[in-house]
């Protein structure tokens, strides 16, 4: 059993695809472990980007990850890290494979719906900024 950070990032609110994308993650069998509705601040986006900072893309992506409400949540289940980014798909919307949240429903590489943590230490650092009652 293991555990992942996912983001419902802003545009998967504004577009109402919050029941859409849980839905499939649910139907996959993995389990909400914590969910939190909230609209970040730069230095919460910052944060949680912090391998991105100094990035050309980061800017637009702060404005764009802080421009409405998103969804973080917690899931778990068997390789649940691998799993939401499989289901996820390739980063950039335009050329996600069919079958993926990604390759069904967006058509941009920084618009992209959904966040899934890389590895278990990413997971677990990503799980503490969002939410750190979960951390022992
Ligand atoms: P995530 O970490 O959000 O699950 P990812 O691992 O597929 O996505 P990263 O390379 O970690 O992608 O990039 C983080 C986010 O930054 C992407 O999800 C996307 O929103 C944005 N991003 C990445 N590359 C670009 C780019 N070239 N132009 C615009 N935005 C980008």
């Amino acid at each position: 059993m293991s555990r992942t950070l996912v983001l419902l990032k802003p545009d998967a609110v504004r577009r109402g695809l919050v029941g859409e994308i849980l839905g499939r993650f649910e139907a996959k069998g993995l389990t909400i472990a914590a969910l939190q509705q909230r609209t970040i601040d730069a230095e919460l986006a910052d944060r949680h980007y912090a391998e991105h900072v100094e990035r050309d893309f980061y800017p637009p992506l702060r404005a764009f990850v802080t421009s409405g409400p998103l969804l973080a949540l917690v899931l778990e289940g068997d390789e649940a890290i691998e799993v939401v980014r499989a289901l996820n798909g390739a980063t950039d919307g335009r050329k996600a494979a069919p079958g993926t949240i990604r390759g069904d429903l967006s058509l941009s590489n920084r618009e992209n719906l959904v966040h899934g943590s890389d590895g278990a230490e990413s997971a677990e650092r990503e799980i503490g900024i969002w939410f750190p009652e979960l951390i022992s």
